[in-house]
């Protein structure tokens, strides 16, 4: 066969592994938007079985003779289908070092561990978790050694989601964030706090749905490629570029969490709309890692979002929506409202003052864990005591602390870093921009959003998994990632909004 003959029925058996997961995503999406409850079980055979096909398909004899063939000619093909070739080899060799039978019993385990999970969550009883929480662990120190691994077996777990990070970066890194950041919360908790008892009352739902539409089309979001519907916890999800789904949620009783929650999903919606034609049915068409995909949500929702700048423009926006009811307040109160800081239990409920915190504490409870330091029933300790530390707070339950998110009933340790490490990435990345685009302030206090997701786009958006994230971001800034960027904006953006000195 020839070499192009080869690329030609890879990229083939490539498109029908990727059509596949798209029906899976299809599929969970509808799970989530409309599925009426009585469907669940239909639903989750048909995820079980599709899921179990792409990974059939993927994993086939087939893939790995065209994969061995096109590594060898690697040096005869183009650069595009070179990288194709050795992303998706890096992809291969991970789904075929893990075992069968062991992927049988993490599913097997996983879904035992997410009902006790909810349940114990439900009850506030820990030790109901405790024994489904330790065979988790257990396979993922086994799961550690089936993928191999320099240093911490953490390390092992990472690379699903923010491939080539290391615990030991993520350490002192988050070392210096955690004592900066706390330091700043304790100064601000015991700074005057501003009046915000205007935001509270009854919004209309509708009109805060219409706002999330105005925000999205304005922020170059394409409703003709995607759309926004509700569901229990917003999440983004694609079916490829041209099929990015959005969902949010509205509260009547809080004016601005759908707003937030629709510049959060539009932004990572704008990095999935943002991917190549050409890199359509490939594994090339997504995002480089969650820290990545997170730092465009967390630009677009706090770096734009709760600016003030972006108030100046959308005041009179939201006054004239909500029909005289906002009327008299000035854009510095909205300001004030949408970064007002309270540390707080829940980290889905946090604000991007105390966010990270509750990140780093889960990093080191579980870089513990891993490496042995701690046994799964030292947790709920630990986690007080961290709470403690960070936030000045004493937790009142177990539901209200260590049992609060599903990450680890679903076996996943190594993903909470990667939501602290986009707020790092979007402010390293932003220092740029505003380099780049001396006029992005007036732009944005004009309601023009098209040269950022310009920028966006192109440094960004464009490369799809072309590159690793901290290949990224040397590329954007010229230096590896640091805390510093990040830091020094929340530092002085608290500063000035709490009259610090
Ligand atoms: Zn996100």
């Amino acid at each position: 066969m020839s070499i192009e003959t080869t690329l030609a029925t890879f990229r083939e058996r490539l498109g029908e592994v990727v059509d596949i997961n798209q029906a899976t995503s299809i599929l969970h999406w509808d799970q989530e938007v409309f599925m009426p409850p009585k469907g669940a079980a239909a639903r989750g055979q048909q995820l079980a079985t599709l899921s179990a096909i792409a990974h059939r398909y993927f994993t086939s004899e087939e893939m790995g003779r065209l994969l061995a063939e096109l590594t060898e000619a690697a040096d005869q093909l183009d650069p595009d289908d070179a990288k194709l070739v050795a992303e998706t080899h890096h992809d291969y060799e991970r789904a075929t070092k893990l075992p069968e039978s062991f992927v049988q019993e993490f599913a097997l385990v996983q879904s035992a561990a997410y009902e006790a999970w909810a349940n114990a969550r439900e009850e506030d009883d820990f030790p109901a978790f405790q024994p489904h929480l330790e065979k988790i662990l257990d396979l993922l120190r086994r799961k550690a050694d089936y993928l191999g691994y320099e240093g911490s077996p953490y390390n092992a777990l990472i690379e699903d989601y923010e491939r080539g990070m290391t615990a030991e970066t993520l350490r002192g890194i988050f070392d210096v964030v955690a004592e900066r950041q706390s330091a700043l919360v304790e100064r601000v908790t015991s700074a005057p706090q501003p009046d915000c008892s205007w935001t509270e009352g009854e919004w209309d739902e509708d009109t805060q749905w219409a706002m999330t539409l105005r925000v999205l089309a304005d922020m170059g979001y394409d409703f003709e490629a995607g759309r926004q519907d509700k569901s229990v916890h917003p999440f983004t999800t694609s079916f490829g570029a041209r099929d990015v789904r959005l969902t949010n949620r509205v509260n009547k009783s809080e004016l601005f969490s759908a707003l937030y929650g629709a510049a959060h999903e539009g932004g990572h919606g704008l990095y999935e709309q943002g991917f190549l034609d050409r890199d359509r049915r490939t594994p090339l068409a997504d995002g480089i890692s969650l820290g990545i995909h997170e730092s465009q949500s967390r630009m677009w929702e706090n770096m734009i979002g709760r600016s003030l700048p972006f108030w100046e423009h959308y005041t009179p926006v939201l006054r004239d929506l909500h029909g005289g009811k906002l009327d008299g307040i000035a854009p510095e109160q909205f300001y004030q409202a949408v970064n007002r800081v309270r540390p707080s239990f829940i980290r889905v409920e946090a604000d991007e003052c105390t966010y990270n915190l509750h990140v780093i504490l889960r990093f080191e409870i579980e870089l513990d864990l891993v490496e042995g330091r701690i046994a799964v029933a030292d947790i709920p300790d630990a986690w007080n005591a961290k709470v403690k530390q960070y936030l000045g707070l004493d937790v009142p339950s177990n539901t209200m602390g260590c049992l609060q998110d599903i990450h680890w009933s679903h076996g996943s340790m190594g993903y909470f870093p990667t939501y602290a490490l986009g707020n790092l990435y979007s402010a390293q990345m932003f220092d740029v921009i505003l380099r780049d685009l001396p006029g992005l302030w007036d732009d944005v206090r004009a309601g023009r959003f098209v040269p950022l997701l310009g920028w966006l786009r192109e440094h960004v958006h464009q490369h799809g998994r072309r590159k690793l994230a901290g290949e990224l971001i040397r590329d954007i800034s010229g230096r590896d990632l640091t805390p510093d960027a990040y830091l020094a904006y929340l530092e002085s953006k608290y500063a000035a909004l709490y009259g610090l000195v």
